[in-house]
Parts: structure tokens; C-alpha cells; sequence
């Protein structure tokens, strides 16, 4: 049979070394999981469609194929599974023909002339994984799928094979995502097995990154990224260059060999990079790894070409006692830093409640000035006192602690509750500075975008993207690198006590192929977390409608305001007419000032 896809494509069906043994071990009765945790085309797919073909052959049996979506699971099956097949005089007279009336083939199973049958499953929809009996599961790409309510879907997918006890046969395989998710947590359950290659030198070791040298060239911007015409391997005992040809010697030679003693019993674990590919060189590795660091995009390189989970500061705890020592006495609503430019208001609607957060900001510093509560019954009217108070409390007058007016540039509401659509479509068409918002399902496109679809004008939001600026801020902050921020994000001493327990209420996880932020297990409240979302967005949003030098605008502003404020000391009634002409004066940007 031959290869029917990939860079094999068109080759006879040989395994690389490191192939063999866990194809093999699929046969050992001893064996009761195999987990594959490995860099994309290197050994997942072409060991779990060997152990396939071998049972198709030579141990007839019900099995199932999952992954994590419905299209990864065609794709397998017509795209490599059922081809590959074709390609077989031994494999081909096993299945039915697909348009044979007597054999039940369709998108969920697939069955074979002896009466046998191939499930395939989306691992992501775990009511289907209910109703079958098999001995063998072969799992794909396990890092993408989700832990429902219903649990987690390995282990649903494993259950449907325990009435075969010790016969049962589970193989878990997956280019790992991050720490602990689903394959690497399997793995460090597992045994496992690296593989190790012997030098001509006489030592034997496993492959690493470290191990490559190459020098750094600077670009014409400025950045120095990795020279991959400088690429060299280098063995770790005796420094010597290893060429090409001696690297696929070596791996040729090499064993599997398990480096977890505490590993489960018959639970048999792989982890290969690709620097044990045939199929590519160091240099082109090198060249992947200059693009990943030019495009701040590690964690491609380390799932992909490494086979390895990455940790990156979005996945890190945030640690609650430093987040509270952020707190700064010197601010808040009353007494808002001189050099503030401008206000923006988050306000998130719950049934009893509309809770605001108000951020000032100048070129530096984005401050928390307060967090507050507007409580009413039934919030999703707009007869709710809560809106009536909150209307009052955005349209003060913000002072400076010098006395300058601070103009209020936007007011972000949120109107994802669908009970207060209406209400909030109202409540926002009450002053110029409100907006409509929503947070958009998807993690990529514009950080906010106009939609107009609902038939007035409703601001989407891209919160995945500033939920990662937030921990990338909040990070920095608690790092010695705090001064070397863009922009600081600064928190008032009078925010709510549990303040921060809210801000990093959320973390990172798979969820229909992607990474999004969900509440972590336990956490209840995330609202200021949204509010402080809106709020930095609201900032980006209002900045947008200055003109290309939103800051110079609001510096004048601010030397305007400071010169009125002077002169209100002095004689109140001239500041009317004067105010009329600084509006005409200041071009496209006065209204966002004016009240
Ligand atoms: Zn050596």
C-alpha cells in the first residue's frame, strides 16, 4: 500500500524508525494506552492508520476514529483513511462498498464484508460518543477538544471500550497545545518514551533545540532574527558538528527509551520533534524558528516543529496578592490624576444591577478610577432606577484634582443580554457619548467594529484580542520590566475588595479548535474583567474618532480647558461665548469634547 497524501505521498507504506515501535505495541495485549504526543506529519497519523489497517487485517474488530470536529473526521476518512485503502489488494476486498444497499456506510460508520464496523466520531459533541461498543479508540488531534458538563471526552471515548476489560485498546494522540492540556496531560501520565540516538562519539541522547547554533542578522528595520544559512547541529559531549547525512544515520539507529518510572501500567507514551524528520532539514527548522520569533508566534514553533506544549505569559496564574498590590492610594474618582486627557465609561447590565468602571487615560497610563454599582429592579427595563442613575452619575463633570474638566469621550454599554437589547438601544440613544456594544464569539477581526445590522449602529467587540492585551499588561506590570510598558495600567485603592479576583477570574482553554478565555472552574463573577474589556477598547474607540493625532488633540484640549478653568476663577460668565469658540476652532475632534 502506498502513502496517499502528505510529503510521503506516492511512496510505499514505510514506516520510519521511530515509527515501529508504537504501530507495534498496538498488538501487545499488555498495552492498554498509547499516547502520541508529536509535532504535525511525523508519527500520529500514519501510526494510528497502521494500527487500523493491522486490526482491518489481522484482529477484525468494531473500532472507532474521533477527533475534533466533525471536518477533521472527513478529512481523515477521505482524505487518507478510505484512499490509502484503495491503494491496498489486501485492504480494499475488506470494506463494503460505499454504494452497496445492504452494508450501512454513511458520515458515522463504516462497515466492512465481514460485518465489523468503523465509527467515526466528533469528539467535541460528546452525545455521540454514547450507543457504540468497541475495543479500539484512535484519537486525533485531542488537544482542541473541549471538557464539557458531560466531561472529558477522552475518557468518554474510553469508556465505550470497558466491556473489553484488558482487551481494550486506547490511542490518544495530538499536537500539544499548552501545559496540561488533554495530550500533554495524557503523556505525563504515561511512561514516557523518548527517542535517543547514539553519536559516533559513542553517546546516546534525545535531540533538543539547544543543541542548534546558528548566528543572529539584523534586518533592515532593525530586528536580528536567526541566520539559517549559519545552522549547525551540535552533539552536547563531544561539540562536533553533526551533517545531514550523519543526523538520519543516527536516527536510523535510534530506540525508544521510558524516562517516567511513575507512568501508569500499560500506558506507553511518545514525544517526538521534528529534528527526527527524514523529511527536513535543521536549516529549514532554523528558518521556521527565525519567522516565529520575527512574528512573536513561538507557540507554532514549539507545537508544530517541536511536538512540545507551550507556556506563554497568557497562561500563566496571575498571582492575587501581587495583582493587589497594584492598588495605588494616590487616585480615584475624586481625585483624578492632572495629567488625564480623557474618561471612558464600561458599564456591563445585570438584571439587578449596571455596574460602570471609569478610566481616564493619557499617553502613558490608563488609571482605574473607580468601579461602581447602580442597583434598580429589573435592570432589563429601562423604567429601572438603575438606569436613571447611571444616566446622572456619566454625565457629571470630571475635575482633575487641579479643577480642570476632563472630557468624558465614550460610554460603552454593553447589550449582549438579549432581555435588554431594547432597553439598552434606548438608553443609549439618550446622549451622544453612549454607545451600544457587544463582544463578538470570534477571537480574530477588528478590535471594534461597526454593525448596523440590527438596524441601528452597534459596536462589536473583538474580546478575545483585549482580554490577551489585559494579562499581557497585567504581566508586565508585576514584572521588573513594569517601567518598559507601552502603556501602564494603573489601579485605584477604592476599587471593590475583590476587585482582581474578578480581572484574572478568566483563563485560556480549547474550545472548537482554538483557544478562548472562560471563567475559571469555581469563579462566579467576571464583571469588572468586562468592564475593564470595554472600558480599554472604549479608549482605542474614542481615540479613533480624534484624527490621526488623537493625543495632540486632547493636549490642546487640555490647555484650553486649563486656561477656561483660570479664567472661571476670575469672572464666571465669560466662559460661554468663549467656550463656543473653541468649539468652532477645534475642528473634527469638538464634539467628542463638548457635553
Ligand atoms: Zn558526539
Amino acid at each position: 500500500m502506498k502513502f496517499v497524501d502528505g510529503p510521503n505521498m506516492g511512496l510505499d507504506w514505510l514506516p520510519f524508525s521511530f515509527q515501529k515501535e508504537p504501530m507495534d505495541i498496538a498488538q501487545d495485549r499488555s498495552t492498554k494506552k498509547i499516547v502520541l504526543q508529536s509535532c504535525s506529519q511525523l508519527l500520529k497519523t500514519t501510526v494510528l492508520q497502521s494500527i487500523a489497517f493491522n486490526l482491518m487485517a489481522n484482529d477484525p474488530c468494531n473500532f472507532a476514529f474521533g477527533s475534533s470536529s466533525e471536518s477533521e473526521v472527513k478529512k481523515f476518512k477521505d482524505g487518507k483513511f478510505l484512499p490509502a485503502i484503495e491503494t491496498s489488494s489486501v485492504l480494499k476486498p475488506l470494506v463494503t462498498d460505499k454504494n452497496d444497499k445492504n452494508a450501512a456506510n454513511n458520515s458515522k460508520q463504516t462497515q466492512m464484508i465481514n460485518g465489523t464496523f468503523i465509527y467515526w466520531l466528533n469528539l467535541n459533541t460528546p452525545g455521540n460518543l454514547r450507543g457504540i461498543t468497541t475495543r479500539v479508540v484512535l484519537l486525533d488531534e485531542v488537544s482542541t477538544c473541549e471538557i464539557t458538563d458531560e466531561g472529558n471526552p477522552i475518557k468518554l471515548a474510553e469508556a465505550r471500550t470497558s466491556t473489553f476489560g484488558s482487551d481494550s485498546l486506547v490511542v490518544v494522540s495530538s499536537t500539544p497545545l499548552y501545559k496540561d492540556d488533554l495530550i500533554n496531560a495524557e503523556y505525563n501520565l504515561s511512561d514516557k518514551r523518548r527517542y535517543f540516538i547514539t553519536h559516533i562519539c559513542g553517546h546516546e541522547y534525545t535531540f533538543e533545540w539547544e543543541q542548534v547554533a546558528f548566528e543572529f542578522k539584523t534586518l533592515e528595520n532593525g530586528r536580528a532574527i536567526p541566520d539559517s544559512t549559519t545552522t549547525r547541529l551540535i552533539c552536547p559531549h563531544c561539540n562536533e558538528e553533526i551533517d545531514e547525512h550523519t543526523r538520519h544515520q543516527m536516527i536510523d539507529g535510534g530506540r525508544w527509551i521510558a524516562t517516567n518510572k511513575e507512568g501508569e501500567p500499560g500506558v506507553v507514551g511518545y514525544q517526538i520533534s521534528r529534528m527526527y524528520s527524514p523529511l527536513n532539514t535543521i536549516t529549514e527548522m532554523v528558518s521556521k524558528f527565525a519567522d516565529a520569533l520575527y512574528n512573536f508566534n513561538l507557540q507554532t514553533f514549539y507545537n508544530n516543529e517541536l511536538g512540545l506544549p507551550y507556556e506563554d505569559e497568557y497562561q500563566k496564574e496571575l498571582d492575587i496578592l501581587q495583582l493587589e498590590s497594584l492598588r495605588e492610594d494616590e487616585f480615584n474618582l475624586h481625585n483624578i490624576p492632572e495629567s488625564t486627557l480623557g474618561i471612558c465609561i464600561s458599564v456591563d447590565q445585570q438584571l439587578d444591577r449596571n455596574e460602570a468602571s471609569i478610566l481616564g487615560f493619557d499617553e502613558k497610563n490608563i488609571y482605574v478610577l473607580g468601579h461602581e454599582f447602580f442597583y434598580g429592579h429589573d435592570c432589563t427595563k429601562i423604567e429601572s432606577t438603575a438606569w436613571a442613575d447611571l444616566d446622572k452619575f456619566c454625565r457629571q463633570d470630571f475635575r482633575t484634582v487641579d479643577g480642570r474638566l476632563v472630557p468624558t469621550l465614550a460610554v460603552f454599554v454593553d447589550s449582549s443580554n438579549g432581555n435588554a437589547t431594547d432597553t439598552v438601544k434606548k438608553f443609549t440613544a439618550r446622549w451622544a457619548k453612549y454607545h451600544p456594544i457587544k463582544g463578538s464569539s470570534s477571537t480574530t477581526g477588528d478590535l471594534f467594529k461597526t454593525s448596523t445590522q440590527a438596524g441601528y449602529q452597534l459596536q462589536i467587540l473583538n474580546v478575545h484580542d483585549q482580554k490577551n492585551t489585559i494579562r499581557k499588561l497585567l504581566n508586565l506590570m508585576l514584572s521588573t520590566e513594569a517601567d518598559n510598558a507601552p502603556v501602564k495600567l494603573r489601579f485605584s485603592s477604592t476599587l471593590p475588595s475583590d476587585y482582581f479576583e474578578q480581572v484574572s477570574a478568566e483563563e485560556l482553554k480549547p474550545a472548537g479548535g482554538k483557544l478562548v478565555w472562560r471563567l475559571k472552574k469555581g469563579q462566579k463573577r467576571n464583571e469588572a474583567l468586562d468592564c475593564l474589556v470595554y472600558g480599554m477598547i472604549a479608549i482605542v474607540y474614542a481615540q479613533s474618532q480624534l484624527g490621526t493625532q488623537p493625543f495632540r488633540k486632547l493636549r490642546e484640549h487640555k490647555v484650553q480647558e486649563s486656561t477656561k478653568y483660570n479664567i472661571n476663577k476670575v469672572e464666571e460668565p465669560i466662559t460661554k461665548p468663549e467656550k463656543k469658540q473653541t468649539r468652532r476652532r477645534t475642528g473634527m475632534g469638538s464634539n467628542w469634547f463638548g457635553k
